[in-house]
């Protein structure tokens, strides 16, 4: 902790989380999607928050790409930057929580000491680790991005899954197996562990 952040109290505010959340008729969640690009992610949480919304839920996506794009532009694809960027996602995660709102996060977030570094700022049941189990080959097949052509030819440094590891998830809430079940199969998975 740095000097400054010595003397830097923690309020306490009068309005709870919990008291947030009962207005907006729900339980605060971070329901965690993390896999290789173009696992799925995005797409499965797009469509979950469609539906959420859509009953009357207060959502929230983050999206590691659109993220970078503010937020987190200062940040590369280092390790040490890939660790800055779950940190801060994670922290703006909890605030949203705090918030009341269910925030869904999708972010590749490959090394599993972050995912539980981000687990560990949220209450017993309020983290919901969503793991897209879709396999390298199929990822690169699909090329969503054309990133993966673009790694190969040497174009794109520390890439996830070719020259950057990705650690997979082993205690999960949730694992999606999107070549062998529709992304609105997948949805319905996650719903009923909402529920
Ligand atoms: P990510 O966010 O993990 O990088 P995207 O959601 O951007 O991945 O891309 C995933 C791609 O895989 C999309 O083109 C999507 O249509 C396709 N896809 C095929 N089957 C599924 C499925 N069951 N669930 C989610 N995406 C699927």
């Amino acid at each position: 902790m740095t000097s400054e952040a010595n003397n830097i109290l923690w309020q306490s505010l009068s309005v709870t989380k919990s008291a947030r959340a009962a207005q907006k008729g729900q339980a605060a969640k971070c329901i965690w999607f993390t896999g290789l690009s173009g696992a799925g992610k995005t797409t499965i949480a797009n469509l979950l928050d469609k539906k959420l919304h859509s009953r009357g839920m207060h959502t929230y996506i983050l999206d590691g790409d659109n993220v970078r794009h503010g937020l987190n532009r200062d940040l590369g694809f280092t390790d040490i930057d890939r660790i800055e960027n779950i940190r801060r996602v994670a922290e703006v995660a909890k605030l949203m929580v705090d918030a009341g709102l269910i925030v869904l996060v999708s972010f590749i977030s490959p090394f599993r000491v972050e995912r539980l570094m981000a687990r560990n700022l949220f209450e017993v049941g309020e983290f919901v680790e969503v793991y897209v189990a879709t396999p390298l080959e199929e990822c690169e097949k699909r090329d969503v991005k054309g990133l993966y052509a673009k790694a190969r030819r040497g174009d794109l440094k520390n890439f996830t899954g070719l020259d950057s590891p990705y650690e997979e998830p082993q205690a999960a809430e949730i694992v999606l197996h999107t070549q062998a079940e529709s992304s609105d199969v997948c949805v319905d998975r996650v719903l009923q562990v909402l529920a």
